[in-house]
């Protein structure tokens, strides 16, 4: 039932169903002070990057979306999904309609590498090929060129990693995962020959965690191997005592794959290694007619003083798709301050002006893992309740007379519930879920719930 003007209920806009969204929403139902949350999302799922960008693999890291689920049990919070600020409506009229919005929109948009070539079909951003994997309905009709020829991954994050993990496992490797059918598909018929993954500076800066730099050890491609085998001796040059401490663990990991008896695994050297790890060399076009067909790189190397330098040498890597996983920004906002150099919202704190709060990735960044998102949640929260008095303003009644009035349907908790209970009945055992991957197939799903 849609509720009634009550001077003291706090009302809240929360854009953006991810991590960050549902943390800010916990934090605001524990303060146990009367409020009313509605959740806007531009999907019709929820669960932002839980569902769209952890690895299908990394079912454990998805565990989280069951406490954002038993959150959407909860009285004070509507789910509006498939709902699109700036198309469905404007920021200013949901501002005017609630005593605070928190805008916590990630960070969808690919950073480009900036150099020719980019282009060409079979180069794509991390957010696009992992979306595309993950089900995402933006970047469904991807249509990836897998035909066996070598990958290239550029980026030295937990992201480039993922990739590679997914585009070298084998079916069976990826039975329990929720990996999307097309995606599935397409991988199994024709997986890269090779997968190489790039980083522009060294080993002791790669930002990998350690336990997915480690779980590469075991995939049944067998481990990587590092090309050329030469590692620093140790991670002295690393001045930040975290940092080195962290360096001097994944060199030990990498050490290993560095040193791994010939004809361990499925192959017996770097030369015929499924996955190989590449250090110090910058990507500086992409070269193919029609399509990609190489990386040229320049190889780089530290000055005396630790200043990154292009060397003489360049190589190019033959490859069939490039994927880039080097970071992404967040989309522009009408109405909401921007730091385009930094792709995200500029705000002071969580603030970026009364009654207009940001949150996670948005604000943030891209860095961190699901579970950094909670502390923005519990900032923003926390100014939202200590800087937002209640004015009586309309809230969810206004929300659905404009949704309404503009004959904009839209996906709520049934909804939902019924999208995921036909996913997880198409499912075979013992993957969780088979993904429904397109709008209409989404939102005829959580039509199910109206009908049935
Ligand atoms: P990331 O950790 O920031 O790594 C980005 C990588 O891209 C860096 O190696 C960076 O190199 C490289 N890069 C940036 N610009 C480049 C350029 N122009 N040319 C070549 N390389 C370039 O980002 P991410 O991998 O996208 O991950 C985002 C966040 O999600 C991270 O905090 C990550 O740990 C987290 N995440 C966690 C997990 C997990 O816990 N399993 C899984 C996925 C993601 P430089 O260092 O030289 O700039």
């Amino acid at each position: 039932m849609l509720s009634r003007f009550r001077r003291s209920t706090l009302r809240v806009a929360v854009v953006g169903a991810g991590p960050a969204g549902f943390y800010c929403i916990e934090a605001l139902l524990r303060a146990e002070v009367p409020v009313e949350i509605d959740l806007i999302e531009r999907l019709p799922t929820p669960f932002g990057l839980v569902r769209g960008g952890v690895a299908p693999d990394h079912q454990n890291t998805k565990r989280v979306a069951a406490a954002f689920e038993a959150l959407l049990d909860r009285p004070e919070l509507h789910f509006w999904g498939d709902v699109e600020l700036g198309r469905d409506l404007h920021l200013a009229e949901l501002r005017g309609l609630y005593d605070a919005v928190v805008l916590a929109t990630g960070a969808p948009r690919d950073r480009r590498l900036g150099i020719p070539g980019e282009d060409l079909p079979g180069v794509y951003g991390s957010g696009a090929f992992v979306g595309w994997y993950n089900g995402h309905p933006d970047h469904e009709g991807l249509a990836p060129p897998l035909d066996g020829r070598p990958a290239v991954v550029v980026g030295n994050g937990n992201v480039a990693l993922d990739v590679a993990r997914v585009l070298l496992k084998t079916p069976a490797e990826m039975a329990e995962s929720d990996l999307a059918p097309d995606a599935a598909a397409a991988i199994a018929a024709a997986p890269p020959a090779a997968v190489t993954v790039l980083g522009r500076r060294g080993p002791l800066q790669a930002r990998f965690s350690l336990p997915e730099l480690r779980e590469l050890g075991g995939l049944a491609v067998g481990p990587p191997a590092i090309v050329p085998p030469e590692l620093p001796e140790t991670a002295e040059a690393v001045e930040d005592e975290r940092e080195r401490r962290k360096a001097e663990r994944l060199l030990a990991v990498l050490r290993g794959y560095a040193e791994r008896p010939a004809g361990e695994g499925a192959g017996e050297g770097a030369e015929t290694a499924r996955l190989r790890l590449r250090f110090f060399l910058r990507p500086e076009a992409l070269l193919g007619e029609t399509r990609v067909e190489a990386l040229r790189c320049r190889a780089t190397g530290f000055d005396s003083e630790g200043r990154l330098q292009d060397r003489e040498e360049s190589l190019d890597l033959p490859c069939g798709l490039v994927v880039t996983a080097i970071g992404y920004a967040t989309g522009l906002l009408e109405g909401a301050a921007f730091d385009a150099a930094r792709g995200r919202f500029r705000g002071r704190g969580p603030r970026l002006e009364p009654g207009l709060y940001a949150a996670g990735w948005c604000l943030r960044g891209p860095s961190g893992v699901i579970g950094s998102n909670k502390h923005d949640g519990d900032a923003v929260a926390a100014a939202v309740l200590a800087e937002v008095r209640p004015a009586a303003r309309p809230g969810r009644v206004g929300l659905h007379g404009i949704l309404e009035g503009r004959g904009r349907t839209w996906i709520d908790r049934e909804g939902w519930r019924a999208i995921e209970a036909a996913e997880r009945a198409a499912a075979r055992a013992p993957a969780p879920r088979r993904k429904l991957t397109g709008l209409d197939a989404l939102r005829s799903a959580a039509q199910g719930a109206r009908q049935g």
